[in-house]
Formats: C-alpha cells, sequence, structure tokens
C-alpha cells in the first residue's frame, strides 16, 4: 500500500482524499469549508486521520507557468517560484500554496509535491502557444497559452489509449464540467488546447465566457466599466450562466426540454462552439483516432456528446445513440462500429492522477 494524502487547497475551502496508489482506491476523504486559516486546518485533518500515516503528500496547483513541466516535490525554492507565479493565477496560486506550507507545518517529514494544471501542456510548440501581440510586452508579462485541467488530461488520455490499446494514439478531449476545455493530445503529448493564458479562453463554461472578440472589453471600458467588474462579468456571469440565469448543464437542459427559446439558444452556442474545436483539431492532428469526453457534462450527457458531433459521418464519426445513451460509470466506447474514429467516454479521477504522479516521485 502507498498511502498519498491528495490536497486541493482553495481560498476558503481544503478538499482532500487519502488514496492508496497501488490499489487506485480512495480511502477517506473530506471537504473543509469556511477556512479562513488554512494552517489550523490542515491541523484538523492530520487530527481527523489519526494514526494513519502518508508517504507522501499531493498539492493540486493551478499555475506553474513556463517553470513547471511536470510534478516537483516542494523545497523552499519551489514555495518561492510558485508564489511568484501567483501574479498569472492571483485568485488560485496563494491559497494553493498556503495549504502547501500549512501541511508542510502539519506533516513534519512528509514530502510534498506539486501537481500543476499547466504542466501537461508545456509540450505545446511556440506556434500553438504563442499570441500574436507586441512580442516584447508578451515576454516581460509572461503572456502566452498555457492551458489547464492538465491533471485530467493526463488520466483521462492515459485511459483512452488503454481502452484502444494504442500508445500512440491521436485523441481529441473534450474536458466539460463548470469550467470546460478540450485538447488534441498526440501519443500522449498535448499539442493544442482551448484555455490560453488563463482559464477564460476557449469553449463555453457553467460562468465563463470562452473566446470572444478582445474589442468587446474596449467598448465596455470606454462605457465605464472597471477592470474589476470587466473581470466578473467575462469569468463569473457569463457562459450559461449570463445566457440564462443558471450556470448548470441539467438546469438549462431542461428549461430547453419545456420549450424555452433562451436555453435552447444557449445549447445551441454551447455545441456549436464544440463542434468549431472539434473541426479545427482534427486538422491540427491530421485526423484523430477518438474522440473523448470526460467531466460532469461530457461523461453524463447523451444529449451533448450527440450534438457535439452529429452529422459527422462524413468525417468518419458516428454514435451508436444506444451506447450513448446508455448510464454507466465506466471507461466505454459509445461509437457506431462504422465510425473510423472512436467516440469514448471516460470519467476523470484528478485525484488518482495527482496521487500518481506524487507517489511516483517518491
Ligand atoms: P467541476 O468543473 O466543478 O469539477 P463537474 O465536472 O462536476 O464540475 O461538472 C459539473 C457540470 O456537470 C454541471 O454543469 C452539471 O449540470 C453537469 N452535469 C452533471 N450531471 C449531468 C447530467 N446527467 N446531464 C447533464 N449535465 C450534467
Amino acid at each position: 500500500m502507498t498511502l498519498v494524502f491528495v490536497v486541493n487547497s482553495g481560498s476558503s475551502s481544503i478538499k482532500w482524499e487519502l488514496v492508496d496508489v497501488e490499489s487506485a482506491e480512495k480511502l477517506r476523504g473530506g471537504l473543509i469549508e469556511r477556512v479562513t486559516d488554512h494552517e489550523s486546518a490542515m491541523l484538523g485533518i492530520l487530527e481527523e486521520l489519526g494514526d494513519v500515516h502518508p508517504a507522501v503528500i499531493g498539492h493540486r496547483v493551478v499555475h506553474g507557468g513556463s517553470v513547471f513541466t511536470a510534478a516537483t516535490l516542494v523545497t523552499d525554492e519551489v514555495e518561492a517560484a510558485i508564489e511568484e507565479l501567483s501574479a498569472l493565477a492571483p485568485l488560485h496560486n496563494p491559497p494553493n500554496l498556503a495549504g502547501i506550507r500549512a501541511a508542510r507545518a502539519a506533516f513534519p517529514g512528509v514530502p510534498n509535491v506539486a501537481v500543476f494544471d499547466t504542466a501537461f501542456h508545456q509540450t505545446l510548440a511556440p506556434e500553438a502557444y504563442t499570441y500574436a501581440i507586441d512580442a516584447d510586452v508578451a515576454r516581460e508579462q509572461g503572456i502566452r497559452r498555457y492551458g489547464f485541467h492538465g491533471t485530467s488530461y493526463q488520466y483521462v488520455s492515459k485511459a483512452s489509449a488503454d481502452l484502444l490499446g494504442n500508445p500512440a494514439a491521436k485523441l481529441i478531449v473534450f474536458h466539460l464540467g463548470n469550467g470546460a476545455s478540450v485538447a488534441a493530445i498526440d501519443a500522449g503529448r498535448s499539442v493544442e488546447t482551448s484555455m490560453g493564458m488563463t482559464p477564460l479562453e476557449g469553449l463555453v463554461m457553467g460562468t465563463r465566457s470562452g473566446d470572444l472578440d478582445a474589442g468587446i472589453l474596449f467598448h465596455l471600458g470606454r462605457s465605464g466599466a472597471t477592470l474589476d467588474e470587466l473581470d466578473t462579468l467575462l469569468n463569473r456571469r457569463s457562459g450559461m450562466l449570463g445566457l440564462t440565469g443558471s450556470g448548470d448543464m441539467r438546469d438549462v437542459q431542461g428549461k430547453a426540454a419545456q420549450g424555452d427559446a433562451e436555453a435552447q439558444l444557449a445549447l445551441d452556442v454551447y455545441h456549436h462552439r464544440l463542434r468549431h474545436y472539434l473541426g479545427a483539431y482534427l486538422a491540427q492532428l491530421g485526423g484523430a483516432d477518438a474522440i473523448v469526453f470526460t467531466a460532469g457534462v461530457g461523461e453524463n450527457s447523451p444529449a451533448t456528446r450527440s450534438a457535439a458531433v452529429a452529422g459527422m459521418a462524413g468525417l468518419g464519426i458516428e454514435l451508436d445513440e444506444s451506447l450513448n445513451g446508455a448510464a454507466s460509470k465506466e471507461a466505454r466506447v459509445v461509437s457506431s462500429g462504422a465510425s473510423r474514429i472512436a467516440v469514448l467516454v471516460v470519467p476523470t479521477n484528478e485525484e488518482l492522477e495527482i496521487a500518481r504522479q506524487a507517489a511516483a516521485l517518491l
């Protein structure tokens, strides 16, 4: 048994799991909310764990910038580098770091490993990660595409390759949760992804707009909106929430089914963006072996999967609607026998992936 204590430390909550890497089993878990002091919250978890002693602690860290290309053993220097990267992720990296510091204090002698959401996408080529803006400004400010959900992509792409029996598979993976993104993966390497310097770019999400014309910001700014208001508008009050009043996909689908025109338009916009990226990534990869759906919406909504690939038989993509509609928690194929490109549903498990990467560094 190799016990890993997995920590996802946010600004006001700490989510944790105790995972046995050998059996891939979650043994315990909890969520501490309304956290004001990360250190005392961590001591509370230590007490709850009693005489259970993890071999290593794995921490989710959102932004690893261009510095971290893989999971990294935490030292004072690594802590300092994560702190420096807070400029790129001011809402996420500071609470992630608070969790690391609290764990180092509460569990003396147990190694800590930082696992970064961005690391998996460090394989992107310059032409994929470079924004076409003033090169000096971009360099000085660290402005480039980084991509996120990397831990999920790593887990899901490995599980998909296992299911296909093809480690060299070309995959287009849709991670559709509250936050949503898509990645083009070639033989386990990320070659393109829809989130950019921040998680705002790309697909339509629960509360984020995804892609839009940056000129809209100037327009709204000249009309009197402050930067904080624009940030809130695009990150917290847009996407499905902005279009319908609810950011939860089940609510939007329910309203649309009752004939609500706003909800139907929101679904149409959401699906249109999925198809836009699917086509783009087929071109970037030069074809694909499989299209993979994961996370809350991707795993549980047959209607979303169906809309994403409808009418693509000519491209070699065809669902088997009875497989697609069948409820299951297993990784599975939902395309028809005639489909040249397989369509898969693969449940993600970011905590297990963090645990595996932390254990692998031991
Ligand atoms: P997070 O990004 O917060 O981890 P999840 O991956 O849990 O989020 O995804 C949450 C989303 O999944 C919500 O919009 C929820 O409505 C959606 N979802 C969950 N189950 C279903 C379902 N059966 N059909 C459609 N959407 C679903």
